[in-house]
């Protein structure tokens, strides 16, 4: 099936439309003129749901997802336009399935300097593979190839509220560790900034006027990272933080966040089980 046969019920597309532009609004007036990235947490959700927003009026461009297969899928249905973010839990064997998808914009779960490395590997192999495929290997000093993805942005994902059922590294030294890792030892791969989830009860408790400790904890973990590896690695570039979901989005916004990874509150609720999940209705 291609892209152009696939079914957009003008509906559930306007139903869609009208919940993403209320999400953006709402971070547009928290915001209050600072740029923050709305990545629309689409997992278990099919593409023809993502094509509707990815296509105009909207046109759409960051979409996440959480499992590497159901990315691959997706990725491999949908234009190349879009940019991909995956943001679940990271296993070290998916870092090669990853490293193929070449719009591939951010994997937000980078926690160990094993993963690192090998999505780092995987991605040479990718692109030395494709380079040698394509005839037009001239932008090769370029960020794309063929207008996709060379590099891959990370995310070093903390696990700020130190449950053990949550990934992530811990703060301190752990973070600082991997972040040094990411700016020396790995060429494919740009260190974006950090990712947090946090615990659901903290994120309930969210408001605008109550500030989340998981949050304040990432923005402390990228200050540390800025006074440690700054003036050497990082040239005064910025790392940004990837805070805040349905629940708690204007809080994180708030306190600084610079991507918002945003699901329910625009596609409705997920099925429960994965098994019920179609990648194409
Ligand atoms: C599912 C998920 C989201 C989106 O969650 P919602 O509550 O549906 O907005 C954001 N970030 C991560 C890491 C997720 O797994």
């Amino acid at each position: 099936m291609s892209e152009s046969q696939m079914k957009i019920d003008s509906a559930r597309a306007n139903a869609l439309i009208s919940q993403l532009q209320e999400v953006q609004q709402r971070i547009s007036t928290v915001a209050k003129g600072r740029p923050v990235r709305l990545v629309a947490v689409s997992k278990l959700k099919p593409a023809n749901d993502i094509q509707a927003l990815h296509q105009p009026p909207l046109s759409h461009t960051h979409f996440g997802e959480n499992y590497a297969q159901e990315l691959t899928q997706k990725a491999a249905l949908l234009p190349s336009s879009i940019q991909w973010h995956f943001i679940g839990g990271l296993q070290t064997t998916h870092c090669k399935t990853l490293a193929k998808i070449p719009n591939l914009f951010v994997v937000s779960s980078i926690d160990s300097i094993k993963k690192a490395s090998r999505l780092n590997k995987s991605r040479g192999e990718f692109l030395h593979e494709a380079s040698s495929t394509s005839s037009s290997s001239s932008s090769s000093s370029s960020a794309t190839i063929n207008g996709e993805n060379k590099i891959i942005n990370v995310h070093i994902q903390v696990n700020t509220s130190g449950e053990e059922s949550k990934s992530g590294c811990s703060p301190g030294t752990e973070v600082v560790d991997l972040a040094r890792h990411i700016l020396t030892e790995c060429p494919h791969l740009r260190l974006l900034g950090f990712m947090t989830i946090g615990a659901i009860a903290r994120s309930v408790a969210t408001t605008p006027e109550t500030e989340n400790e998981d949050f304040i904890a990432l923005k402390d973990q990228r200050d540390l990272v800025v006074k440690e590896l700054g003036d050497e690695l990082l040239g005064g570039r910025e790392l940004e933080l990837s805070m805040g979901m349905s629940e708690d989005f204007e809080g994180a916004i708030a306190l600084g966040s610079s991507e918002v990874r945003v699901g329910s509150t625009i596609f409705g609720t997920r099925p429960a089980n994965r098994a019920d999940a179609k990648i194409v209705e």
